[in-house]
C-alpha cells in the first residue's frame, strides 16, 4: 500500500467494516458514482436501464431502490418495476415512452387531472390526439379506436367522480384494436385490484398515497410484466433522466410491510363513515365503489376486492357553493389539502363541470380522505359541522 497523506487518508479511508452484519431494516445505499471492479468490467457492462440484475449510475439505481422496485412489482404481479420522482412522473414516463407524433391516445373523462392535462399538452406540442372517453363506455370503446390509437388510459375508479370502469371489456377493446392499456392504480394501491390479472399492459401508483403513508414522500412507479415494454420504459426512464432520493425509498420501504393493514382499516373506517352521510339529508349521492349507488358498482363488485379511504358525495343542489366551503371550513379532524393514504382525513370540493367534458349532475361535490382516526369521532365532526353550517 502506498503511504498516504492524511488529506489523501481523508478521501480513502482504510476502514472496512466487519463482515456478518445483519439486520431486519433494508440498507440505505446512496449513490451517484457507482463503481466497477476494472475497466473490463465498466467495458463489459451492457447498457439496458431496464435491467436490474447489475448497477451502472445512481440514476439507474441502488440495491435500495431495487429492493422498493421488486418489492412493487411483486405486489401487483408485475415483473418491472421503475420508481419514479413522482406519480405524475410515472404518467409522463408511459406516455413518452409509448406516444409519438401521429399517434392517438384515449383517456376516460374521469381521469387525475394533471393526466389530463398532459394529454393536452401532448396534442399542443407533440401533435399527438388526446381525446376522452366516458368511463362506463365499456366495449363500447371499440367504436372510438382509431387505426392511430396507440394507448387506452384507464383509471379505476376515477379519483374523484369514483366511476367505476369495467377494465376487462376495456382492455378487450384496445387489444383488438392493437393498442396498448395502461392504468392508474393508485386508489387500489395495487392490493384491492389485480391489474395484469385484468388484462391491463402497465400500472402506474402515485406511492406518494398508500404506500407512503406518511403525507411526507413524493414518489411514484411504473409497472409491467412485458419485457418489451419495460424495455422501451427503461430506455425512456433514463433518458427523463428519473430517479429518487434513497432516504426516500428508505421511507417507503419502511411503511410497506403495514400498507394492507392500513389500507383495510381506512376501507372499513370509509365505509363506516360514507354509510352515515349517505342516510343524510343533504347529501343527495354517495360516490363510494362499494356501495351500489356508485356508477360502475357491479364492476367494482366483480373486480376488486377493497375499497380503501377515498370517496365523494354529492350536496343537494339546494346549497350553495359558499355553504359547502364554510361546510368543511367548520370540520376539525378532516383538514383540507390535495393527496390521500396518510394518517390524517381531508376533505376538498370540486367544481365538476369544470374539469370534464360531461358532467350533468346537480349540486357540489365533496371528496373525503378517511384517514386512520376513530371513523366515529369523524362522523361526529362531520354531523357538528353539517348543523352548524348547513342546518
Ligand atoms: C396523487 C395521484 C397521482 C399523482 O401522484 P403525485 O405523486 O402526487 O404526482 C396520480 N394519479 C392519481 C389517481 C393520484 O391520486
Amino acid at each position: 500500500m502506498t503511504p498516504k497523506t492524511l488529506q489523501t487518508a481523508l478521501v480513502h479511508s482504510e476502514y472496512a467494516p466487519p463482515a456478518g452484519f445483519s439486520a431486519l431494516p433494508p440498507a440505505i445505499h446512496h449513490a451517484s458514482t457507482v463503481l466497477f471492479e476494472s475497466v473490463a468490467a465498466l467495458r463489459g457492462h451492457v447498457h439496458d436501464w431496464s435491467d436490474k440484475s447489475s448497477y451502472t449510475y445512481g440514476l439507474k439505481g441502488t440495491p435500495t431502490t431495487y429492493e422498493l422496485e421488486a418489492r412493487l412489482a411483486e405486489i401487483e404481479g408485475g415483473t418491472l418495476c421503475l420508481v419514479t420522482p413522482s406519480g405524475l412522473a410515472a404518467i409522463t414516463l408511459v406516455d413518452m415512452a409509448l406516444l409519438a407524433t401521429g399517434d392517438d391516445v384515449l383517456l376516460p373523462d374521469n381521469v387525475y387531472g394533471p393526466s389530463r392535462e398532459l394529454g393536452s399538452w401532448l396534442q399542443a406540442r407533440l401533435g399527438v390526439t388526446a381525446r376522452f372517453y366516458d368511463p362506463l363506455i365499456g366495449s363500447g370503446l371499440a367504436g372510438m379506436i382509431r387505426p392511430t390509437t396507440r394507448l387506452v388510459w384507464v383509471e379505476a375508479p376515477g379519483s374523484v367522480s369514483m366511476e367505476v370502469p369495467d377494465v376487462p371489456a376495456l382492455t378487450r377493446a384496445a387489444h383488438a384494436h392493437g393498442a396498448l392499456v395502461a392504468m392508474d392504480n393508485t386508489w387500489s394501491a395495487g392490493l384491492a385490484f389485480q391489474p395484469f390479472a385484468h388484462g391491463v399492459d402497465i400500472s402506474i401508483q402515485a406511492l406518494t398515497k398508500y404506500q407512503s403513508g406518511g403525507s411526507d414522500v413524493l414518489m411514484g412507479a411504473v409497472i409491467t410484466r412485458d419485457a418489451e415494454l419495460a424495455r422501451r420504459l427503461g430506455a425512456v426512464h433514463h433518458l427523463l433522466g428519473y430517479g429518487v432520493g434513497k432516504d426516500d425509498a428508505y421511507l417507503v420501504l419502511r411503511s410497506l410491510p403495514s400498507l394492507k393493514l392500513r389500507f383495510e382499516a381506512h376501507d372499513r373506517g370509509a365505509r363506516q363513515v360514507a354509510a352515515w352521510l349517505k342516510e343524510r339529508p343533504e347529501i343527495v349521492r354517495l360516490l363510494h365503489p362499494a356501495f351500489p349507488d356508485c356508477p360502475g358498482h357491479e364492476s367494482w363488485k366483480r373486480d376488486f376486492t377493497g375499497a380503501g379511504g377515498v370517496f365523494s358525495v354529492l350536496f343537494a343542489p339546494r346549497f350553495t357553493e359558499a355553504q359547502i366551503d364554510a361546510f368543511i371550513d367548520g370540520l376539525e379532524l378532516f383538514k383540507i389539502g390535495y393527496s390521500w393514504g396518510g394518517a390524517v382525513s381531508l376533505c376538498l370540493p370540486y367544481r365538476m363541470a369544470d374539469m370534464r367534458e360531461r358532467w350533468e349532475a346537480k349540486g357540489t361535490l365533496v371528496r373525503f380522505h378517511i384517514g386512520l382516526e376513530d371513523p366515529q369521532d369523524l362522523i361526529e365532526d362531520i354531523r357538528r359541522s353539517l348543523s352548524v353550517n348547513l342546518g
